[in-house]
């Protein structure tokens, strides 16, 4: 069985009082998890016990019942009238602290010994200079309610068994955000400090089917890829849909990566404008603050709104394996602060896309994610794996202009798109690796391989059966280079609103 995990994280609306409330109720849980993680270290045969034997044990060392009247360290000394869930939490909480801290302090002991045996052996005193791990000194976890601290969870709301600083009370809390989705079980809610304001985060889990291994899958003639071809700009991404034995199904273009572009691209040259206004400041103090969270924010929320398009077009498609290329190496931009820093980010953002893809499409329920070798991907014809040209729309059909939006094969006369043929290429190199082994190579070999100078006749197999090699410059670009210094960059918008990109890319469930 294969299991998916998530956080749901949702911001809470209550009346002030209760932030302090809340407060209280944290710094009493942390006060209950040192007290047991110092009965743990007095009583060190608890953690050989297996979690619900050490947890027994530790009732048993602190906890009154009428068979145990006098407990060794009563809790009850502590604070009084602990509820027992709230207790277990921080028995459970405790244990993992300890066992964590008991395995870091094995591991420094062997390494002790291994230092001073080998020492011995070449008649050496050098002494052992690192120093052990020691206990944690404070503690600051966020308390989990487990099941009876909490009650009448609703869609938005919450009832909340909280210590107050004074008394156990019941509190009811509004929850705003969204809901929480159906088919996960749930686990135990906590109450998390984030700056000022108090959040629920709430752990859900779901088991499902373990896959089959992609080179499993890949023997099926009708398992459907779904590949990605990302870039840095037009469409952040390309989608296709194709079976094992080659029939194309559906292909998606995603995100206007240009508006993207050019919304960060405008932020950033607001941040370099005020830098050159501004002197020096203090150290270690972040300039243009708000500008920068807002370059974040951007990243983030158009990298989640990409990579759940994928998932869920993969998902309508009945895609069982999502394929991406490796990222090729960042290329270094010459020109303005703004422009260099721009395409820097554009390119985080690509593997930001990924991964958020890949945890995605595994909790939509076990689509797993593979990466091929990027080389030549936009440059092969996906029918007859020949090279193609790259052009603009009415300009002739031959070369290759990186970035273009066209191809066209001579050898098959096919015509496409050129960033849909890319993304067939990445979903046919996945496929090709059940039928020739070799024809794929790891990706950091044929980097190696392309650091050699070129017309050395030494590179990658595949292109010296070709006759026709791209030229140079357009080699080093790679797979990627779209855009700069294309007849598109004229056309660039520069600071779409982000509420316009975001609404071309919001999911519409039915
Ligand atoms: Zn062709």
């Amino acid at each position: 069985m294969a299991k998916a995990t998530k956080t749901i994280r949702q911001a809470l609306h209550y009346p002030p009082q209760y932030a302090g409330y809340f407060a209280a109720n944290q710094v009493l849980f942390n006060r209950v998890v040192a007290f047991y993680f110092d009965c743990i270290q007095a009583h060190e045969g608890i953690l050989t016990l297996k979690n619900k034997e050490a947890l027994t044990a530790l009732e048993k060392l602190t906890h009154a019942t009428a068979a145990n009247p006098h407990p060794i360290m009563p809790l009850s000394e502590l604070a009084p009238a602990i509820p027992a869930m709230f207790r277990r939490a921080a028995i459970n909480a405790a244990l993992g602290s300890a066992r964590a801290f008991s395995s870091s302090l094995k591991k420094w002991r062997t390494r002790k010994e291994q230092h001073e045996a080998k020492q011995m052996k070449k008649g050496k005193k050098r002494p052992w200079s690192a120093r052990p791990p020691v206990p944690p000194r404070s503690w600051n976890k966020s308390a989990p309610f487990y099941a009876g601290l909490w009650h009448e969870r609703h869609t938005h709301s919450i009832v909340l068994k909280v210590w107050t600083g004074s008394c156990w009370s019941w509190l009811k809390i509004h929850t705003l955000g969204r809901d929480l989705p159906g088919g996960f079980q749930m686990g135990s809610p906590q109450l998390v400090r984030k700056g000022d304001r108090w959040w629920l985060h709430t752990p859900i889990e779901k088991t499902f089917e373990a896959p089959a291994k992609v080179i499993e899958q890949l023997t099926a003639a009708d398992t459907r890829i779904c590949a990605v071809d990302l870039n840095l700009d037009h469409h952040l991404a390309v989608c296709s849909v194709q079976t094992v034995d080659g029939t194309i199904l559906a292909t998606s273009f995603i995100g206007n990566g240009t508006a993207v572009s050019g919304c960060r691209k405008q932020l950033l040259g607001r941040i370099a404008r005020n830098r050159s206004q501004t002197g020096i400041i203090a150290e270690n103090e972040q300039d243009n603050a708000d500008l920068w969270a807002k370059i974040r924010h951007v990243d983030e929320q158009i990298a989640h709104l990409v990579s759940s398009r994928i998932v869920q077009f993969a998902q309508e498609n009945g895609a069982s394996i999502l394929v991406f290329e490796h990222l090729s190496t960042l290329k270094p931009e010459k020109g303005k602060y703004s422009r260099r820093s721009n395409r820097k980010r554009a390119y985080w953002m690509k593997g930001r896309i990924f991964r958020y893809s890949k945890y995605k499409a595994w909790n939509a329920g076990g689509i797993i994610t593979a990466r091929v070798n990027p080389r030549n991907t936009s440059r092969e014809c996906h029918s007859c794996h020949g090279l193609v040209a790259r052009y603009n729309q009415g300009q002739p059909q031959e070369g290759y202009t990186p970035g273009a939006a066209l191809c066209f094969c001579p050898q098959c006369q096919m015509r496409d798109h050129a960033d849909r043929n890319a993304s067939l290429r990445v979903g046919q190199r996945l496929i090709e690796r059940t039928q020739e082994p070799l024809k794929e190579k790891p990706h950091a070999l044929v980097r190696r391989a392309k650091r050699e100078p070129k017309g050395s006749g030494v590179g990658i197999s595949q292109d010296a059966k070709r006759q026709r090699r791209p030229s140079t410059d357009a080699a080093r670009r790679g797979d990627h280079a779209n855009g700069h210094g294309t007849a598109q960059r004229g056309r660039r918008r520069m600071g779409a609103p982000l509420s316009d990109i975001a609404s071309t890319l919001r999911i519409h469930f039915e």
